[in-house]
C-alpha cells in the first residue's frame, strides 16, 4: 500500500528539501479523503445544522449527525447522545471541569491527576481548585516514564472526585496502564476521565470495555480537520451535569421567566457546531478504519523500534521516555545543545519536530530541564526519514561543535 501518496502535504519539498514531517504528536496530516469532503461541503452543500427546512440544512444536519454516530461506533459508546462534539481536547476537559466540577466539587475535596499530563488536562483542575477550595493530588512517574500505580491507592480516598489521567503522554510516549487505574479509582468509588488525545492516534479506544466515565479527543490529531473534538460521557454523568454554555440550540423553551434545556447531546452544543470538520471526523475515522489498527500499530512500532536503535547509535543524545509499553513518540536531549537550536538546524533539513516545553512543563521538572526536542512518528513515516532526522542530528551537532 502506498500510504504516503493519500496525503498530499508529504509530497512537497520544504527549504529545497522533501519534507520530513515527524511532529505527528502535534498535529496529524490530513488524508485526500477528508480534505475532499471538506471542499464537497464547502462547495456543494455548506448551511447551518438543525435550524433550517430546506434541503442543504437538512443534509448538512444529516451528515453532521451520521458523523456522531461514526463516533459512537469508533469508541463503542453505548448511545450516540453520549458523544458531544466539542472544539477539541481541551475544550472537552474544560466543559467537564467547569460542568461536572462546579456541581461536584466542594472544598476540602480532591482531585487527582498524574506527573504526566498535558497541561490541558492540568491547568482547567487547578483553576477548578482555586474556584471551589478543592486540593490537586499527583501521581508521579519514574524515571523510564512509567507511572507508579502503587503509589494510587494511598491517594484515593473518600474525598476524591475525579481522576483524570493520560491515556498515552504527549512527552514519553508511555501508553499508561488505565484500565488497570480505572478499576482501581472505581473500586474507590472515583470516577475517571480519560484524555485520549495522544492515545487514540495509535491505538483502538472501547469506552464501555474500559469502562472510562468521560474520553476526549481531538480530531486533528487523528487525521481530522482542527476544530472539532468530542467528549465521551456516560450517560448518568451527562444527565447529572449543568449544561457549560448557554446560547442557540442547546434550549427547548426560552422566555425571560424560564429557559429549558434540549435533549442530550445538544444539551451541550450551544452555537454553531463546527459540522465541517465534525464531518470531516467522520471521513478520517472511515479511513482509518479502511488501514485497520493491526497496520497502524504494527507499522508505528516497526517505525518506533528503527528509530529508537538508530537515535541511541548518535552519541551524547539522551532519551527521554523509555517505558516498556510506548508508541512512537521520542523526546530527547543532544548533549547541551539548546532544543530550540538543533530543531532550527532540523528546520533548515526540511525536517519538522517539536522543542520546548511540549506543554508540560512539570515533566520537564521532573528531569530537571528547560525543554526537549520531539520526533513524533506517524504510520506514513518511513525508515529513510528517520535516516534523514539521525543525519540533520548529526550535522546540528557539527555545526554547533558538541
Ligand atoms: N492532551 C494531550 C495528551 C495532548 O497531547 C494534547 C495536545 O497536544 C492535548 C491534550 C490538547 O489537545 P488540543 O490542543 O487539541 O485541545
Amino acid at each position: 500500500m502506498d500510504i504516503r501518496s493519500h496525503f498530499p502535504i508529504l509530497q512537497q519539498q520544504i527549504r529545497s528539501q522533501p519534507l520530513v514531517y515527524l511532529d505527528n504528536a502535534a498535529t496529524t496530516q490530513k488524508p485526500q479523503c477528508v480534505i475532499d469532503t471538506v471542499n464537497q461541503l464547502y462547495t456543494t452543500l455548506n448551511a447551518n445544522i438543525h435550524r433550517g427546512v430546506h434541503y442543504l440544512a437538512e443534509e448538512c444536519t444529516a451528515r453532521y449527525e451520521a458523523a456522531r454516530g461514526t463516533v459512537q461506533r469508533f469508541i463503542n459508546a453505548q448511545q450516540n447522545y453520549e458523544i458531544i462534539f466539542t472544539a477539541g481536547t481541551t475544550a472537552g476537559i474544560n466543559l467537564v471541569a467547569n460542568s461536572f466540577g462546579n456541581t461536584f466539587v466542594h472544598a476540602g475535596d480532591e482531585i487527582i491527576v498524574s506527573e504526566m499530563e498535558h497541561h490541558s488536562n492540568l491547568v482547567p483542575w487547578q483553576m477548578l481548585c482555586e474556584r471551589t477550595g478543592a486540593v490537586l493530588r499527583m501521581l508521579p512517574f519514574d524515571d523510564m516514564g512509567e507511572l507508579d500505580v502503587e503509589k494510587l491507592p494511598a491517594l484515593l480516598s473518600k474525598k476524591t472526585k475525579l481522576l483524570c489521567v493520560a491515556a498515552v503522554s504527549n512527552v514519553l510516549g508511555t501508553v499508561n496502564p488505565v484500565a488497570k487505574i480505572i478499576a482501581m479509582a472505581h473500586s474507590a468509588g472515583v470516577p475517571v476521565l480519560l484524555d485520549g488525545a495522544q492515545g487514540l492516534q495509535h491505538s483502538a479506544a472501547d469506552v464501555q470495555q474500559l469502562d472510562c466515565d468521560f474520553f476526549v479527543f481531538s480530531g486533528h490529531k487523528i487525521y481530522a480537520p482542527t476544530g472539532i473534538g468530542v467528549l465521551y460521557a456516560k450517560e448518568k454523568w451527562l444527565a447529572a451535569m449543568p449544561p457549560y454554555q448557554g446560547g442557540g440550540d442547546m434550549v427547548k423553551t426560552v422566555s425571560f421567566a424560564q429557559t429549558t434545556y434540549a435533549d442530550l447531546p445538544y444539551k451541550f452544543e450551544a452555537g454553531t457546531a463546527n459540522y465541517v470538520s465534525a464531518i470531516g471526523l467522520g471521513a478520517a475515522i472511515e479511513f482509518l478504519q479502511t488501514l485497520g489498527w493491526d497496520y497502524i500499530g504494527e507499522r508505528e512500532q516497526q517505525l518506533l523500534r528503527y528509530a529508537t536503535q538508530q537515535l541511541q547509535g548518535i552519541e551524547g543524545l539522551q532519551l527521554f521516555g523509555t517505558a516498556a509499553h510506548k508508541v512512537g513518540i521520542l523526546s530527547f536531549l543532544l548533549h547541551h545543545l539548546h532544543p530550540l537550536d538543533v530543531g532550527q538546524i532540523l528546520d533548515q533539513q526540511g525536517i519538522a519536530v517539536r522543542t520546548g516545553t511540549l506543554c508540560a512543563e512539570p515533566v520537564m521538572q521532573h528531569f530537571g530541564i528547560a525543554g526537549m526536542l520531539r520526533a513524533s512518528l506517524a504510520f506514513y513515516n518511513t525508515e529513510h526519514e528517520v535516516d534523514a532526522l539521525v543525519k540533520g542530528l548529526l550535522l546540528a551537532k557539527k555545526m554547533l561543535r558538541a
